[in-house]
């Protein structure tokens, strides 16, 4: 495991990366997980404008062990997602446009594009529009998600899960890329999507360290200069 300082780096680094691209606002959170039961996440201000010491640590039972900040109202999110998913070490919530647009007429997100391979199990839709606040709610949001990485919430936003940041970052970026052109290909005509086969191709050819790197890098340099 990472050291804290390097962890908090990485997830300030996700936040700024994501508001400079415009796919944040006033709201949403990013938690990694820094041991088996202890997470660290960004407290309740816009995400965009967390700094070092913002960051607490919470329990996996969604209580605040460390630090000054308050603790996000959708905990229970990130507790119920992590407890169901072994494989999960870090998760995104946000609220970008184009997701919610997909999920209010029952669309998941389609593979339309390259970019959006990594999305070929499907992106689940929870069909409700209440914020995640209880446990049983959290539960019901990771049975929804299953074993896939993206889930939308009808009316509210995205959940993303990886098992490290900088492809949680990918997925938050990718996600949204993918969902713009398929809402701008559905109104010229019919989507033609990739068959599964064809976006496992792009999913071998992507998931090697260069290309997730130049991915990254780009994206770090239009942020930081
Ligand atoms: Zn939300």
């Amino acid at each position: 495991m990472e050291n804290l300082q390097s962890l908090k780096e990485k997830i300030l680094l996700v936040c700024k990366i994501l508001d400079r691209q415009g796919l944040l606002d006033g709201f949403g959170h990013v938690t990694t997980r820094i041991s088996e039961d202890r997470i660290l996440s960004t407290p309740k201000m816009p995400p965009g404008k967390v700094s070092m010491r913002d960051f607490i640590i919470l329990s996996m039972k969604g209580e605040k062990l460390e630090g000054s900040g308050e603790p996000n109202g959708e905990v229970p999110m990130h507790t119920s997602i992590y407890k169901a998913r072994p494989d999960v070490k870090c998760i995104l919530h946000y609220h970008p446009d184009e997701l919610i647009a997909l999920s209010v007429v029952g669309q998941g997100v389609k593979v339309v594009a390259n970019c959006g391979a990594f999305f070929y199990r499907g992106t689940p839709i929870f069909d409700s529009s209440a914020l995640i606040r209880s446990e049983a709610l959290g539960d019901q949001l990771a049975r929804t998600l299953g074993d896939r990485n993206a889930v939308l919430l009808r009316g509210h936003g995205a959940t993303v899960v990886a098992d490290d940041l900088d492809e949680l970052l990918r997925l938050g970026i990718t996600l949204v890329k993918t969902a713009r052109i398929q809402i701008m290909a559905s109104a010229l005509g019919t989507l033609k999507t990739h068959s599964e086969a064809e976006a496992k191709a792009v999913v071998d050819v992507e998931s090697g360290e260069r290309g997730r790197r130049r991915f990254l890098d780009y994206y770090i340099s239009e942020t930081l200069g």
